[in-house]
């Protein structure tokens, strides 16, 4: 018994101490703790996943090692964090119908019709990515633009920001909801159309998704991400229900993404009471409380300090008093939560700023408060985050695809503080990039692109958007990985190869110290590896179509 036992221990031991890789000749390039871009040609795999050494040398003379992995000169980066994207829902987005992109009412309209005839199944059909602003008549659909094209059962269709959906009769009638409902505070209804606090209305009638619902969305989501070379995300308004279906997939061992969950609301302490541990060899963890300040500029919810200059008569949606604000926000962090607020118009930031500078003063600098999106701020508040701890987690894609909007909503003089990544970072606060998946894309590449020009993938405008805002390569790198890292408490985990960090790192087909921003939005990535283990690999051959495979 005894011998049995000192004998297989005997042989544990030999196992881990064999179980060294060594990734040589590769073209690696991340961003060093100085915060300056670093080349590296090797690095080596401990038994646990976690690097134990990084050489510039890409043929290092080691003696023991097990595997050996030649990269063949090709471009190898740290894995991608995304500290703001929406995980199930990015999964529930690709298996449902999507309109993102549409260019007219009648083109949503074909979609809506072409889903309802593939999804005979399908009770309620729901779906996202409307944007009239893209719409050839530019204005918001009504009930009766769905119904013309699907009246038999329930749809609903949010817009890309998730601050709006449109309803057809069916939905409505399903809801309970006629044209004498009165909108919710904080809301608006107009002819099917619902927006932010009237959502609800229609939304909770929705069927809710089955677990096998919300592990197939979770297990969708992660193949996206890895297929984009994201391997850590901040995992936004996590749901409960999205939360028991990350644990179960770490129970699992599907969980291949590393995710620091933001619950949703402070309603989620009832479950959760207290943020977890790192779960499941360090893929998950329940780090903070989600809120949300305001709306989003799209639909007129982002709160300002002045009315919009294309509709003078609103400034927009203020969620909370300040006193409100400040219980969610003491709430969460009394629970020992990360606080992570929504806040885009300018009049949210300032109140979101203030709660914090309140906060940090019972808790301490270092709860890492954050603001999400951080998009249309006063200048006059930027140099208030530093002192309070606070990180503008924000996303570059946003700054391309909303310019246009942004310059409507308020006018040409109004933006000055408006995505001021340089001037956030020159301010002394941290930033953390993301995508908002799936309100953009979550491919980080195009972002970075965004982060080193202001321009969108079209070049446009010329020299990008106020200029002086332009990160370098290093800044905005850092901002998609040791950055995110730092704004969900990370930073020792992940987001560099680091000895003692876990391997994850990404392959891809170009360098970006070498390409021009377009081409660096058009990075491909070839291999996504987390904890030393290759997790996804894009494969050259097409894929066998289900109905094949059955067979
Ligand atoms: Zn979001």
């Amino acid at each position: 018994m005894i011998r049995t036992a000192l004998a297989l221990g005997a042989l544990l031991l030999a196992s881990a101490a064999n179980a060294v890789t060594i990734v040589e000749n590769i073209n690696g390039i991340q961003v060093g703790p100085d915060g300056k871009l670093q080349h590296f040609g090797s690095f080596v795999i401990g038994d646990d996943g976690r690097v134990t050494q990084v050489m510039a040398n890409p043929t290092p003379r080691m003696k023991r090692f097990d595997h050996m992995i030649n990269g063949e000169g090709r471009t190898v980066l740290p894995g991608l964090i995304d500290a703001h994207g929406h995980v199930s829902e990015l999964g529930f987005a690709a298996l449902s119908l999507d309109v993102t992109g549409t260019r007219s009412i009648g083109e949503m309209q074909q979609r809506l019709r072409d889903y309802a005839a593939a999804h005979p199944e399908a009770r309620w059909i729901v779906g996202r990515g409307w944007n009239q602003e893209l719409w050839s008549e530019k204005r918001f659909p009504s009930a009766a633009d769905l119904d013309a094209a699907v009246s038999d059962r329930p749809v609903v269709l949010e817009r890309v920001d998730g601050h709006a959906v449109v309803a057809n009769s069916a939905a409505m009638k399903a809801a309970g909801v006629t044209p004498a409902t009165p909108a919710p505070h904080g809301g608006e209804i107009h002819d099917g159309l619902f927006v932010d606090n009237a959502m609800d209305l229609v939304n909770k009638a929705i069927p809710v998704p089955t677990p096998a619902e919300q592990d197939q969305a979770l297990a969708k989501a992660q193949e996206i991400l890895l297929g984009y070379g994201i391997t850590g995300v901040g995992a936004m308004s996590t749901s409960i229900a999205s939360w028991d279906a990350m644990r179960r997939a770490g129970q699992a061992g599907t969980l291949n993404v590393r995710l620091m969950a933001y619950l949703d609301d402070v309603k989620s302490i009832a479950a959760v009471p207290h943020p977890t541990s790192w779960l499941y060899g360090d893929r998950l963890r329940a780090v903070g409380i989600k809120l949300y300040a305001d709306g989003a500029l799209g639909s007129r919810g982002a709160w300002l300090k002045q009315p919009y200059a294309d509709r003078p008569d609103t400034r927009g949606l203020q969620f909370h008093s300040d006193a409100e604000m400040l219980k969610l926000a003491d709430t969460a962090a009394g629970a020992g939560f990360q606080v992570a607020t929504h806040a885009i118009g300018d009049a949210a930031n300032a109140q979101i700023i203030t709660v914090y500078e309140q906060l940090s003063k019972k808790y301490g600098r270092d709860r890492r408060w954050r603001i999400e999106h951080f998009q249309i701020v006063d200048p006059v508040d930027i140099p208030r985050l530093a002192p309070a701890g606070i990180i503008a987690s924000m996303q570059p894609t946003h700054q391309t695809s909303d310019r246009l909007m942004a310059e409507a909503r308020l006018g040409p003089n109004r933006l000055a503080g408006a995505y001021a990544w340089q001037t956030v970072l020159k301010s002394g606060a941290r930033l953390a990039f993301g995508s908002d998946f799936p309100v953009e894309s979550p491919n980080p590449f195009p972002g970075l692109a965004a982060g080193i020009s202001r321009q969108d993938m079209s070049g446009q405008p010329p020299g990008g958007r106020i200029p002086a805002e332009r990160l370098s390569l290093a800044q905005d790198l850092d901002a998609f990985t040791r950055g995110a890292a730092y704004a969900g408490f990370a930073e020792d985990k992940f987001g560099s190869l680091e000895p003692g960090k876990y391997a994850d790192f990404i392959v891809v087909d170009r360098d970006p110290t070498k390409v021009d921003p377009i081409s660096l939005g058009n990075t491909q990535v070839l291999e996504t590896w987390v904890g030393g283990k290759k997790v996804w690999e894009r494969t050259t051959t097409v894929p066998a179509a289900p109905t094949e495979r059955g067979k």
